[in-house]
């Protein structure tokens, strides 16, 4: 049996790369979903039949507990909390994974009094990592969502939260190092102390991270959810648990790296303050002096007549595009002007949005053909031949400053530069910062023009404008 077990774990692992593998293209990606999908449910029997489940009444209470919570979840959550809730569930995971660790920390006490258990290091090691990174994953992925929602301002106490950190990271080397090679099952209170520690370790490494620099924060804090997965995995002894973890734990740290070439920055230089961890964005007073009097309206109606005579059309999606849920608008204005004979195209910065491959997935449920979908540095240089950009609640990705201004908070990160179009449209509902909290030189520039109100709003008032022109 334990070898049907094995082979089960091993046709998991193989299926969620496989799966993995699809996802890196559009084009299999529903595929690669599916196979992963399948990967986890043979996970899920090959662990059920493990002659180590202590009780299947546990585990269909626990199903029908944690899949009523999380159906519930999914179906509530609005794409444009999707971020808050992939980092939600990161934190949940981490929170499992310690209490799984622990758990077992206090059952293998029980049973080496019996005589059934014999401490090694190779376990000590993986219930201490399991239980730390546990631990921080979970505070510091519930301050990340703080963060996202804007409930949790960009902090100005870098410096006390880098002493903090610095305390914390001597204290858990030193306590972790105790238990492994010392006190192992005699360690109740230094078990407690440490998860504290984490657990304030946890709030104080994202509390100084503030501004654009989340989606890197969001994907370290999956890839941590991954390793203490693994390192339960190892606790167990469940090698479909250890495969995932690790799976997860690596893809994490992929994402997290491509996130910080996205934004043109270290690892260490986000995490332990780089320019942006410091600023806390303009105030309200301060946002209308930079714009007063210097923007230049316009309608739904100019846009149409510049659109009817443009050859060459790229629109740019970003946050207010998903806000306004305005894709499928979007689409159909391309349609239109495709029939037109404009060139069309888009424009995918790759922090665009709330996530990671926001705008890719807001413009695939409207079926927009995959290769008008152009990344940044190959979209950059057509921006000079380009009569209109469009850009549709998109504000920082856009913001000059990030090229120009070495005192911006957003200083460093690439931009789509949408400045170089012969006409810049801009359409968002007012003149309200995006993520970093900072004013947009764009929207000011000579070749710009904004057009106020809701993206959809605005999108569906030029396409009726097309058809009557
Ligand atoms: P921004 O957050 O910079 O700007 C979004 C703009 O959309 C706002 O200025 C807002 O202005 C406008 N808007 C909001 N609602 C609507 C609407 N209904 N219709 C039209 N416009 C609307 O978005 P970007 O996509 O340019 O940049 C993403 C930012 O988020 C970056 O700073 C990035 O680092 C950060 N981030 C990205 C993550 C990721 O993984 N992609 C994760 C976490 C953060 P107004 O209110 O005036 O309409």
């Amino acid at each position: 049996m334990e070898v049907l077990i094995n082979l089960g774990y091993l046709v998991a692992a193989v299926l969620f790369i496989l799966g993995i593998k699809g996802m890196t293209s559009p084009k299999t990606a529903v595929r690669g979903n599916q196979m992963s999908s399948i990967g986890m449910l043979l996970a899920v029997i090959a662990a059920l039949v493990d002659h180590n489940v202590v009780s299947f009444e546990y585990i269909v209470i626990g199903v029908l507990i944690g899949g009523s919570i999380g159906a519930f979840m999914a179906k509530k959550v609005a794409m444009t909390d999707m971020p808050e809730m992939v980092a939600t569930l990161n934190g949940i995971g981490g929170g499992a994974s310690l209490l799984v660790a622990a758990a077992n920390y206090l059952e293998s006490q029980k049973l080496a009094e019996m005589g059934k258990f014999a401490v090694s290091y190779d376990w000590s090691i993986a219930v201490i990592l399991s239980i730390l990174i546990g631990a921080v994953t979970l505070t510091g992925s519930f301050v990340a969502v703080g963060k996202l929602k804007g409930k949790i301002g960009d902090s100005n106490k870098v410096k006390l939260y880098k002493w903090i950190v610095k305390l914390c990271f001597v204290t858990l080397i030193a306590g972790a190092g105790y238990f492994a090679v010392e006190s192992q099952l005699n360690s109740d209170y230094l078990i407690l102390g440490l998860i504290v520690v984490c657990l304030i370790l946890g709030v104080c490494l994202v509390m100084p991270i503030g501004g654009a620099d989340m989606p890197v924060v969001v994907s370290l804090l999956n890839s941590y959810s991954g390793l203490a997965g693994a390192a339960a995995g190892f606790v167990l002894g469940n090698n479909g648990l250890i495969i995932t973890g690790s799976l997860v734990g690596a893809s994490g740290i992929i994402l997290t790296s491509i996130m910080c070439k996205a934004m043109n920055r270290s690892l260490t230089n986000v995490l332990f303050g780089g320019s942006m961890a410091a600023t806390a964005g303009v105030s309200k007073s301060e946002n209308d002096a930079f714009y007063d009097g210097k923007v230049k309206y316009s309608s739904a109606d100019e846009l149409a007549m510049l659109l009817e005579s443009a050859q060459k059309v790229v629109f740019v999606p970003g946050y207010g595009l998903a806000v306004a849920q305005a894709q499928h608008a979007t689409r159909e204005l391309a349609n239109m002007l495709e029939s037109n004979g404009t060139e069309v195209k888009y424009a995918i910065h790759p922090v665009a949005g709330r996530m990671p491959g926001h705008m890719n997935v807001l413009l695939a449920e409207a079926e927009v053909p995959y290769d008008q979908l152009v990344e940044m540095d190959t979209i950059n240089p057509e921006f000079s031949q380009t009569d209109v950009a469009i850009v549709l609640g998109a504000n920082d990705v856009v913001n000059p400053a990030a090229s120009k201004d070495p005192a911006s908070p957003i200083f460093g990160m690439p931009i789509l530069d949408v400045h170089n179009a012969k006409t810049v449209v801009v359409v968002k509902r007012g003149l309200s910062p995006g993520f970093a909290g900072i004013p947009n030189e764009l929207f000011i520039r000579e070749n710009s023009l904004m057009v106020p109100g809701d993206a959809k709003k605005v999108l569906q008032d030029t396409i009726g404008a097309l058809k009557d022109l």
